[in-house]
């Protein structure tokens, strides 16, 4: 099949200098990316009705597979190669381009916030459709297959390729471990770009907020309050680090937060406990602020420890253990970079956007130092993560061509 695009790209290239404005501007010229915006708005309808049947198929986390042998069979349909499930439950499907690089990976992802047994049925009044995942993700989910379908329509033929993901994992305790699959052994090594399809509207985000989760358990004998008195105490060792804490001082650019969100333990009032525990959120999209903030946070605890243990002259002393339950690698894709700007501009042509940040499978890339964004699918979105999420579908089909223009822009 004759390269189409590529005297128009030769000509890009030239123009990327200016901004990327022109780029992509001259792009949505070329006759086979116009057929294919053309084919993305007229088939609008079809991926409407995918996006309510995929959002039917129950995504809890942990238990995306069903969900997963649909998109699987839906990569297929489309015509996709080398169609697959990995080891982490992702679906893969390759587009292959004139060379096998620039591989510009291209995602949104399968799971839910919703556990096993949540009604997932979706409801319709006109234009606005309600049920739990409409927007997070299946949003994502039908503007990628409607790029997929869209680019073929177009015969749009890519410099580079566009391997095409639907992921597991991207909610919360799911730790983004598709997309860490996908980097660190289904694809790794392969990946030069990286676009993930998250939610609604036009968004551009550019940053990823990364997190560490602890939970930390405070350990001692315990014993009577009144005939043990004298022993180090679990929970006042704990109120040592809490204070620690909350005396941290964190930078506001980036970012960076702290916070205890939950404490328990305790056996009685008259009691010197045997056992406490805490749990604690750290967050940040600066990689380098995150890793200060988490290393101050292990010494304070264990500086709490050694504090509450020399108070009672050692007598019993108070153990911790720090568990991490949750790491979300930060990142961030800067500003003026070449893919920033491309999908600024693209955005542009069919609305506004701004960059921001956010926490999301793009997180993982940008830790890695890969060009990465996490776009919206279009439409209009709100109460992501509760059982009240609606999706107006409005002119969503102009997520789906942003999202198609861009992923052609970055496939060269
Ligand atoms: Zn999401």
């Amino acid at each position: 099949m004759p390269n189409r695009l590529v005297p128009t790209i030769a000509l890009a290239l030239s123009l990327a200098a200016a901004g990327g404005a022109q780029d992509a501007a001259q792009l949505m010229l070329d006759p086979a990316v116009k057929e294919a915006l053309a084919a993305a708005k007229s088939n609008e309808p079809h991926f409407i009705e995918e996006q309510i049947r995929i959002c039917e198929i129950p995504a809890p986390p942990f238990h995306e597979e069903t969900r997963a042998r649909e998109l699987e069979r839906l990569f297929r349909q489309l015509g996709l190669r080398d169609v697959r499930i990995d080891l982490a439950g992702n679906v893969i499907g390759v587009r292959p381009g004139a060379a096998a690089h620039p591989n510009l990976l291209f995602q949104a992802h399968l799971d839910t916030v919703f556990p096993e047994g949540t009604n997932v049925k979706v409801t319709r009044e006109g234009d606005v459709l309600k049920g739990p995942g409409i927007g997070d993700d299946c949003r994502g989910l039908a503007a990628m297959l409607g790029v997929i379908k869209a680019l073929d329509d177009g015969k749009v033929r890519t410099p580079g390729t566009i391997t095409f993901a639907a992921d597991t994992g991207e909610e919360g305790l799911g730790d983004l471990r598709g997309t860490k699959n996908l980097f660190n052994d289904s694809l790794k090594g392969q990946i030069d770009k990286f676009i993930s399809v998250d939610g609604t509207g036009l968004s551009i985000e550019n940053a990823g907020v990364g997190s560490y989760r602890y939970r930390a358990t405070f350990k001692g004998p315990g014993g009577h309050s009144f005939g043990a008195f004298g022993m180090a105490n679990p929970i006042q060792a704990m109120g040592r680090a809490i204070a620690k804490i909350d005396g941290f001082q964190v930078p506001s650019n980036p970012k960076t937060t702290f916070n205890v969100g939950r404490v328990g333990g305790g056996t009685s009032v008259n009691a010197i406990p045997f056992e406490c525990w805490m749990e604690v959120d750290m967050r940040s999209a600066g990689k380098d602020a995150l890793e200060t903030l988490n290393t101050k946070y292990k010494a304070a605890v264990q500086e709490a420890v050694d504090e509450e243990n020399r108070r009672w002259n050692g007598r019993a002393p108070v153990t911790v253990e720090n568990e991490l339950v949750g790491v979300r690698p930060a990142g961030n894709t800067p500003a003026d970079s070449a893919i920033a700007l491309t999908a600024l501009a693209a955005t542009k042509l069919f609305g506004s956007g701004t960059l921001r940040e956010g926490s999301s499978d793009s997180n993982v890339p940008m830790n890695m130092g890969i060009p990465a964004l996490t776009i919206g699918g279009g439409g209009l979105g709100s109460g992501a993560h509760s059982l009240n999420e609606t999706f107006d579908i409005g002119d969503s089909w102009l997520g789906t061509q942003r999202a198609l223009l861009l992923a052609v822009a970055l496939a060269r």
